[in-house]
């Protein structure tokens, strides 16, 4: 969290002079850190004041950030009464920002010089403006509904890395979880404009900007969050999730389309948690309904001193005990119990917090993450096989290719000769996808209105 909260007045006096004192707008485009031997390293040296100021100025796509957030061409309160939220280079924190367009906002990201900034909801009135209006007049209207995947909550099943480290293969984890929970959201809820943005280091959000998402109230999306969070309180392993039957026919798509496949693939194969953690395959034996069984396969593979693989203990686990004694529902409850495991396993963990609020404040697409350097970058659940966090853009790499374009004489490229590019044409085709539709929208609402 950020050090220390400054709810500022407009408008904010802080050190740094104006912005156009500082650099005319040819120089803006053309700026760069000035070094001897430029590398990706020290191109992205985050203490360096030119180094964000030149990302703003030449390759934070603000237009497409426009459109996205005002969903449409024209300014509207969907932008002129949205929170933006700033994280000075201090880690000071200024909220309530607002601004009438996108140039505007741009000019004062680059005069505070941001480490980063967050975006909020729409409110009543504009949130600058706050202080003069009655407090009943300023409340939060509309918002996309946003949703943080975070890979703190796989900590007790990923084997590979710990704490801050990630890495492609527990990224699988998070891969999954994208999968099943856009699916579900296009299937269960009806949304179509969902876009994701990796978060920098190792987790993903997404944002929905449907009508019908943007207008959800803080109690209709408590309820969405608590059909989404099955796995609420178990992702800790130490107890077993015990779903109720029949299964959801939502869990039963998403466990027959991804999970069994996923808990095959990245629990039994790549991360091979029951070897790796013998823990692990402690708890997991120990959530059987048959302790019988669960007795012999502790025998048959000790926590402590078994070399089998998971694959081999899940084989030997997974079949229903088959003594004759056992009866039909014995058995039963005990595949129940398998496949429980399975999606405790693999159903997407979220962060709840993130969700239920309308004025809940979430980190911008494009932004740079202060620990790795990485673009937060928006993606598509489709490509999310392909995606690989390690080859995101940092800002020391996009610096050096605008430093390699300016030393073959284009000294004023933007972020379209960049490796940022696909990244920014994705999101320009987000955001007219999203304008597209709130214009159809607003026609159809236009003509019934026409009616009366
Ligand atoms: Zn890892």
């Amino acid at each position: 969290m950020p050090s220390m909260q400054v709810d500022s007045q407009q408008p904010i006096t802080l050190p740094g002079p104006a912005l156009d004192d500082l650099f005319a707008d040819e120089q803006l485009a053309s700026l760069l850190p000035k070094m001897e031997n430029p590398t990706e390293e020290s191109m992205g040296d985050l203490s360096n004041p030119m180094v964000m100021r030149t990302y703003y100025s030449r390759l934070l796509p603000w237009k497409p950030m426009f459109l996205w957030l005002n969903q449409s061409h024209v300014p509207t309160r969907q932008f002129t009464h949205r929170e933006f939220a700033f994280t000075l280079q201090n880690e000071a924190y200024l909220r309530y920002q607002s601004f009438h367009s996108h140039e505007e906002l741009r000019k004062e990201v680059l005069r505070l010089n941001l480490s980063r900034f967050e975006i909020g909801p729409m409110y009543s009135g504009r949130p600058k403006d706050r202080k003069a209006l009655m407090k009943s007049a300023f409340r939060p209207l509309t918002r996309e509904l946003v949703f943080d995947i975070d890979m703190t909550d796989y900590d007790s099943i990923r084997t590979c890395c710990k704490d801050k480290k990630m890495c492609k293969r527990c990224w699988k984890f998070i891969t999954v979880a994208v999968k099943v929970l856009d699916d579900l959201l296009r299937t269960d809820f009806g949304f179509t404009h969902i876009l994701w943005v990796y978060s920098g280091r190792r987790g993903i959000h997404a944002w929905i900007s449907d009508s019908s998402a943007m207008n959800l109230t803080d109690e209709q999306r408590s309820a969405i969050v608590r059909y989404i969070d099955a796995v609420k309180g178990y992702t800790n392993m130490e107890k077993r999730l015990v779903l109720s039957r029949p299964l959801h026919p939502s869990i039963n798509r998403a466990y027959e389309k991804s999970l069994k496949q996923a808990f095959a693939g990245v629990v039994l194969q790549d991360q091979d948690c029951f070897r790796t953690d013998p823990q692990q395959w402690e708890n997991v034996v120990k959530m059987l309904p048959d302790k019988e069984n669960a007795g012999h396969l502790l025998k048959q593979f000790p926590p402590t001193s078994s070399t089998a693989s998971s694959v081999d203990r899940w084989t030997a686990l997974a079949p229903a005990p088959s003594s004759s004694k056992e009866s039909k529902h014995k058995a039963e409850k005990y595949k129940e119990a398998v496949t429980d495991i399975i999606v405790q396993y693999t159903y997407p963990r979220i962060d709840t917090e993130v969700s239920r609020k309308l004025n809940h404040l979430l980190k911008a697409p494009f932004c740079i993450h202060p620990g790795t350097g990485k673009v937060c970058v928006p993606l598509l659940a489709s490509q999310i096989d392909s995606f690989d966090p390690d080859t995101v853009p940092t800002v020391g790499r996009l610096l050096l290719e605008l430093e390699d374009l300016a030393r073959r004489g284009d000294s004023s490229a933007d972020w379209g000769k960049t490796s940022l590019r696909p990244y920014v044409e994705l999101f320009e085709r987000h955001a007219e996808g999203v304008v597209r539709e709130r214009a159809r929208e607003v026609k159809a609402e236009k003509a019934v209105s026409m009616e009366f």
